[in-house]
């Protein structure tokens, strides 16, 4: 197998030809179709991950077809297609597996990041952690794969929001671009905040059928009921509380963020909740895959070959793509 390897902190990807792993008890093998570039895995190479194990293979936005499968695997069947999200692994008997917070496993294993994951074009996988992706409902490998991160923790990040109709997105990445979709066909409005100055994003939001788009320094036109942010820049967080109504929640959906400015008590004062989501269930996966599904959300994607992983990233570091990157083993 190839794969693309983070060796160290704050260094490029090293490609490396392995042995082909063969899956232990409970495990799949699968032939990699795609894998999506997140910026977790900037978060990963910058050395911004305490869990992190390296060397290690990134990426858990995989679909790929199960190629062969170990003892006691009874699903997926060899030739099936499947994602592996960011939760490669959970315990099931903590205290958090037990009360339906798999995401919050005290003992998790976490694709791309404390288990190789699909920068490559070979990956082993829990059977029991793997998504179905029928062809059926999705088709192209390349645009399923940002649902697996992008889309999922978008999913969990909106149910934390609650049912409000004004949405705000800070940030509009490959998450967002996602969860619009998702929010429209919701009927939610969608309020987008980039980059100041970022007009291709605010026009890019637009086209997805956001009511407004603007700076991430300016208020919105009206209060949000809830607010989502994205972008991992912590001065945005008093920002977003400025921007939501009476009792409205921001809620921080990245695995890492820049210090978050002291703000004045008026921000938080009148029941306004600021939380964070973290990781993601199997149930999350579900929800999600069929609402994608139901609502045709079209990933809009920019692929790479597995060899120009450090391309796509410093891509997705300097924010030179609208949506997600791609990478496609095959291709090329
Ligand atoms: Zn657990
Ligand atoms: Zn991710």
């Amino acid at each position: 197998m190839h794969a693309m390897v983070a060796t160290a902190v704050g260094a490029a990807l090293v490609p490396e030809r392995r042995e082909l792993p063969v899956p232990g008890t409970g495990q799949v093998r699968l032939r990699v179709e795609a894998c999506g570039v997140c910026r977790t895995d900037l978060h990963l190479v910058d050395g911004e991950l305490p869990q992190a194990r390296l060397p290690v293979i990134p990426g858990h936005e995989i679909v790929g077809v199960v190629e062969a499968v170990g003892g006691g695997v009874t699903a997926p069947a060899p030739g099936e297609r499947v994602g592996v999200p960011w939760l490669g692994h959970s315990c099931g008997h903590c205290d958090y597996c037990r009360s339906g917070r798999e995401n919050l496993c005290d003992t998790p294993q976490f694709t791309g990041c404390t288990r190789d994951g699909g920068y490559a074009t070979h990956v082993i996988a829990e059977a029991a952690f793997c998504l179905p992706l029928p062809a059926a409902q999705f088709p192209d490998p390349a645009a399923a794969a940002p649902l697996l991160c992008a889309g999922l923790i978008g999913w969990r990040a909106l149910q934390a929001a609650g049912p409000g109709e004004r949405l705000g997105l800070y940030g509009f990445g490959a998450a967002a671009h996602l969860l619009a979709q998702v929010a429209r066909w919701q009927g939610r409005r969608v309020f987008a905040f980039t980059r100041p100055g970022d007009r291709a994003s605010q026009d890019f939001a637009r086209t997805l059928g956001a009511d407004w788009a603007g700076d991430s320094t300016q208020a919105p036109p009206q209060p949000l009921d809830a607010a989502i942010l994205f972008a991992p820049a912590g001065e945005l967080v008093p920002r977003a509380l400025a921007a939501v109504r009476k009792g409205g929640r921001v809620v921080c959906g990245g695995i890492h963020m820049s210090d978050i400015p002291s703000f004045p008590y008026r921000l938080l004062w009148e029941e306004r909740q600021l939380l964070s989501v973290a990781n993601l269930t199997r149930a999350d996966g579900h929800g999600f895959l069929a609402a994608a599904a139901a609502a045709g959300v079209a990933s809009h994607v920019t692929r790479y070959r597995l060899e120009q992983a450090n391309e796509a990233l410093a891509d997705l570091r300097a924010g030179r793509l609208q949506g997600a990157a791609v990478l496609v083993p095959g291709a090329g």
